[in-house]
């Protein structure tokens, strides 16, 4: 990037958001798994919940053989981590075991979150099938992200990751401030890319007041 970004997040010094940033104490961990490919150095959100909190981790990859290999450590126990799993047709704010048993979010020492995009969250979903083998949290987003119309993301289930690790965070039971000043930070981040009219010209959407309400994707919408 170029000498006007900013060394610590690296993102163009009028979108730095740094002088925003707070240590938010958690009791839970977050483990963020993001792909390669997906590094949005403007208006990624990873790097906010990594900033933020002290007990939330980055990795970047592909696969892992097993969480204890995501996480770098050898005693770790995967019972006691769930990953967040957006889907607007499941009943929000439940956890549940691959056997399909309630478990209770409060007793888990962990979230997993994958950044990015469902295409690149999915490659990440099948390449790891340990996975598959852990509990789930369903988040059913309330509103519409606050990306707002600076993504073109194509379900409106998809949040950012820092919107999804907030919303999981205080299902698990922390502070609820914790999620709501990741959300004020976001939205500093997303109000100082739209000032300085940095967002790529191909995600500027043509202008509307309302997303679409159809309950099947409307034209143009890439088929699952
Ligand atoms: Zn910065």
């Amino acid at each position: 990037m170029s000498d006007d970004a900013c060394t610590t997040c690296r993102r163009p010094l009028p979108a730095c958001v740094c002088d925003r940033v707070e240590a938010l104490s958690t009791t839970r961990r977050v483990l963020i798994l993001q792909h390669p490919q997906e590094q949005d150095a403007l208006l990624g959100s990873a790097q906010l919940v990594v900033a933020s909190l002290p007990r939330a981790q980055l990795v970047i990859g592909l696969s892992w053989k097993n969480l204890a290999h995501a996480l770098g450590e050898e005693s770790v126990d995967p019972r006691r981590w769930a990953v967040v799993f957006p889907d607007r047709e499941a009943e929000a704010g439940t956890v549940t075991t691959r056997a399909g048993a309630t478990l209770d979010v409060t007793k888990l020492d962990g979230l997993i979150v994958l950044d990015g995009t469902w295409s690149k969250a999915k490659t990440l979903w099948w390449r790891n099938a340990w996975l598959n083998k852990l509990s789930r949290i369903t988040l059913a987003p309330k509103e519409p992200s606050i990306y707002g119309r600076l993504r073109a993301e194509p379900k409106r289930a998809y949040v950012s990751t820092l919107e999804s690790v907030g919303a999981a965070l205080t299902l698990a039971g922390e502070p609820p401030e914790v999620e709501a000043s990741l959300r004020r930070l976001f939205r500093t981040l997303v109000q100082r890319v739209r000032d300085a009219k940095l967002a790529p010209e191909a995600l500027r959407l043509p202008k509307r007041t309302r997303p679409p309400r159809s309950p099947r994707p409307a034209s143009g919408e890439p088929a699952t």
